[in-house]
């Protein structure tokens, strides 16, 4: 029905350069009958007319209605790919890249040789792609290799409401990208799309787009939702309010599926369990549904071991995202009332009693899950059964659940925070925004009238804000700005953003990357204005550049652009690998299932700390402290083959060793190619540093986490007794401390250097690494005031160059520190 509806408007297309080819598709007729069920089927007319006649088109539709798997569809048979460019859609999220590639290919009744996907670490893209699929940090690097992007004739920005950091980034580029290309006869069309109806940021953002682009609606068949506010808001428990209002829809309600959201895996493991315990699900029934997903996943990895020549996907997002993991600190002190419930029945009771007349299919998902377990949602639940997926926000627009009816918001959402002057972070969870809230009850209205059960009041829910924040307003940019730098843009400030970073936030990152020797420094004499503005268009330096090759943050890079020096490459590289992986160790302070469960985890706590403490070594080694144990464990890993077995033995997250192993091989090509006479290969059998490598990889890091350094409260300093074994930091007011799983919570060493600050009940140090003193004025020259005026730039890490000057005090300026006198 396609080409009939679009062929004469194709041929009537004033632009020659346009394609005039269609390509058929030659699909399955049972999915050609559930396309034809989606919504954005009956505006591909309309859709694709808007894109032959503007190089810039905003797509919005409820989620759901179909613009993932269609619209590439649609371009496609347009002949958008029939040239030498094909078809390029980026997403916030892996998981997301990685399943719709899956869903498209299998649509089209096309291979993943033709239908693929890019991510971080794999992908299966070929010369034979059409569509790509991939992450929007795989398109941002593509920009930095060939800025025209010449091998795509269609970018789909998708999930664009999502407002990742990459995502914003990518709309900002390509705005000026794609006139840039039609200038030179190759055009290029730009297609955002998005779940949500706020794309005022993108259409009314005159640096952005000078006129409006087109903004074309999906009305999806969304029915009625009636939604139910709690009369008050429960404080603490919500996950046992979440289990008790699940189990009542469930025991009153007539059928259809339900769809849980709360804010972390943690949580969704609770309910889970709970649920499964009120409603067991009974052998033979269906599947190994009643199995608790801790079992599924061994199960899974125990699969996924034996076939090992299978393409592994990885679940964990891009930078970007809604954070899953992390502390479940608890936004406290929002209401103090009690709970109610609507349900009528009195709330009295707490576990309900099974039922097994009531099966009810109990389902996880989020984004760690693995991919097997994942799918399970969208197959039909074991005959008679209801289905229950108890998800976090991945199912508000990534996903779509088939056959919900119900859905119960708890009304939170866990993020990462980041306090822009401290640089200390923390997971929170907080209240969502209203547009989340809509969206997520609109998931119960797909197929037929829904109801979604809000765990708080309506007042509360007037209170929260309209949507939520784009996400480059709350983090640190000091990685985007060297980016931007790389692509030559000086004036990070004029870029045009759909959302601008704070001014704050961009002269923080520029004074960090020029303190890391990473641009050129600005001038220090002139007028005061033009200094201003020389400060903020500092151009990048040569260090720079290498150092944004790298695919990890400036301070990672820099130890990774300095790691060349006694050999310490490998080391360096295989301690970046590891830091930049969110937490390699298992979380073994989880809550217990039971008692059993409890001994298992204690036993497998003290193996844990037993090895953390023989990674540390001994001596010198241990003053690297977190590091050396990261180091020592990834090299333990590899040596033992990094198997499953390895890390469940030792306490080790296997997901993140499988990645840490992908990352230093992606370093060592990185670093290969940006001084090739080094000639480093990733060696599983790597040997122990030397004493001496030690000091030196202590010294890499120090010049990379100079920003971090911290001191060691002095004795007279001890007014307050919570200084007690704290640490002093130039940015933070309270003490911070180092942790006491860390490798030198008994040493305390005088100095130490700190990868992050992450505030649970107290303000901890994470990745601790200790510094000697005499190092700090040799390295940081930077961030150091001098008795005498320092005449000569500091010789990196270089004793060989011999006595260059002497200076008889010196002091970290920030804070006035004393330093010990050195020579130079
Ligand atoms: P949108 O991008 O507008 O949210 P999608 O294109 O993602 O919509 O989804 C369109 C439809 O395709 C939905 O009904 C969804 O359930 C279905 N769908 C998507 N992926 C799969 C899959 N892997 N298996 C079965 N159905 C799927
Ligand atoms: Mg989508």
């Amino acid at each position: 029905e396609t080409s009939e509806e679009s062929g004469p408007a194709l041929a009537s297309s004033k632009k020659t350069s346009e394609p005039a080819i269609f390509i058929s598709v030659d699909r399955l007729p049972e999915i050609q009958d559930s396309r034809l069920r989606l919504p954005v089927l009956a505006e591909e007319q309309v859709i694709m007319e808007a894109v032959r006649e503007n190089s810039f088109v905003v797509l919005c539709g409820e989620t759901g209605s179909g613009k993932t798997t269609q619209v590439p569809q649609f371009l496609y048979e347009a002949g958008y790919a029939s040239g030498t460019g094909i078809i390029g859609v980026t997403e916030p999220r892996r998981v997301a890249a990685v399943s719709m590639s899956h869903r498209v290919a299998k649509e089209m009744n096309l291979s993943t040789r033709v239908v693929s996907y890019q991510i971080r670490y794999e992908g299966n893209v070929t010369s034979d792609t059409k569509i790509k699929f991939m992450t929007d940090g795989v398109l941002l690097k593509e920009i930095q290799k060939d800025f025209l992007l010449q091998r795509y004739s269609v970018i789909i920005i998708d999930e664009a409401h999502e407002r990742s950091v990459y995502t914003d980034i990518l709309i900002g580029l390509l705005s000026r990208i794609v006139p840039l290309r039609n200038k030179k006869g190759l055009p290029m069309k730009l297609i955002v799309m998005s779940a949500t109806l706020r794309v005022e940021d993108f259409t009314e953002n005159r640096k952005l787009f000078p006129t409006p682009p087109p903004v074309i609606k999906v009305e999806a068949r969304q029915f009625p939702v009636s939604v139910h506010f709690n009369k008050r808001t429960p404080l603490e428990d919500y996950t046992g309010e979440v289990f008790q209002k699940t189990c009542k829809i469930h025991r009153m309600l007539p059928p259809g599926g339900i769809l849980v959201f709360l804010t972390g895996q943690a949580e969704v493991h609770s309910v889970c369990r709970r649920l499964r315990r009120a409603f067991p699900f009974r052998r033979g029934e269906g599947e190994e549904a009643a199995t608790d997903s801790s079992d599924e996943m061994k199960k899974f990895k125990k699969a996924k071991h034996k076939r090992t020549s299978l393409p592994r996907i990885d679940l964990d997002n891009y930078s970007a995202l809604p954070v899953d993991e992390g502390d479940e600190d608890r936004l406290a002190g929002i209401d103090d009332e009690g709970s109610d419930l609507e349900l009528g029945d009195d709330a009295a009771d707490t576990e309900e009693k099974a039922d097994p007349s009531l099966p009810l299919y109990v389902l996880p998902l989020y984004s760690l899950l693995a991919p097997e377990q994942q799918a399970k949602v969208f197959r039909p639940p074991p005959h008679g059964a209801r289905l229950c997926v108890v998800a976090t926000n991945v199912a508000e627009t990534s996903l779509t659940i088939p056959g919900i009816k119900y859905v119960v918001d708890c009304g939170r959402v866990k993020k990462r925070f980041y306090d822009r002057v401290t640089g200390v972070s923390s997971f929170k969870v907080s209240w969502t925004s209203q547009a989340s809230a809509n969206q997520r009850a609109g998931r119960s209205g797909r197929t037929e009238p829904g109801h979604c059960y809000r765990l708080y009041s309506s007042a509360v829910f007037g209170d929260f804000s309209l949507f939520s924040e784009a996400e480059i307003t709350r983090r640190p940019v000091e990685d985007l700005v060297l980016q931007m730098k790389d692509l030559n843009i000086d004036k990070v400030v004029n870029f045009p953003f759909p959302t601008t970073p704070s001014a704050e936030a961009l002269v923080a990152a520029e004074q960090l990357l020029v303190s890391l020797g990473a641009l050129e420094e600005p001038p220090r004499t002139g007028r005061v204005k033009e200094m201003e503005r020389a400060r903020l268009s500092c151009p990048i330096s040569p260090l720079g550049r290498a150092m944004a090759s790298f695919p990890v943050s400036p301070r990672y890079a820099k130890m990774l652009a300095l790691g060349k020096q006694q050999d310490c490459l490998p080391y360096v590289i295989a301690v970046v690998a590891a830091m930049t992986v969110r937490e390699i160790f298992e979380d073994l302070d989880r809550p217990a299932g039971s008692e059993d469960e409890s001994s298992k985890l204690a036993q497998r706590r003290a193996r844990l700390a037993q090895m953390r403490r023989l990674w540390a070594g001994q001596g010198a080694s241990l003053l690297l402290g977190d590091l050396m144990v990261l180091l020592g464990a990834v090299g333990a890993c590899e040596f033992a083959g990094c198997t499953l077995k390895f890390c469940e033995e030792n306490g080790l997250r296997y997901k993140a060793m499988l990645e840490i192993r992908r990352l230093r091989g992606q370093l060592t090509n990185a670093v290969n190619s940006v001084c090739p006479e080094v000639g480093v290969f990733v060696d599983c059998k790597m040997a122990p540093p030397t004493e001496s490598q030690v000091v030196c990889l202590r010294q890499i890091v120090l010049a990379g986490l100079g920003d971090h350094l911290a001191r060691r409260v002095q004795q007279e300093e001890l007014l307050d007794p919570k200084w007690r074994n704290g640490y002093k930091t130039p940015l933070l007011d309270e003490p911070v401390y180092i942790h006491p799983s860390s490798a030198l919570f008994k040493t305390l060493p005088q100095f130490v250097v700190y990868q992050e600050v992450l505030e649970t009940t107290k303000m901890y140090m994470r990745g601790v690494s200790a510094v000697e003193p005499e190092w700090v004025p040799q390295l940081l020259t930077q961030y150091c005031h001098f008795g005498s005026p320092l005449e000569t730039p500091s010789p990196w890490l270089c004793a060989s160059t011999g006595r260059v000057k002497c200076h008889s005090t010196s002091t970290f300026f920030r804070c006035g520190w004393q330093l010990p006198a050195i020579e130079m």
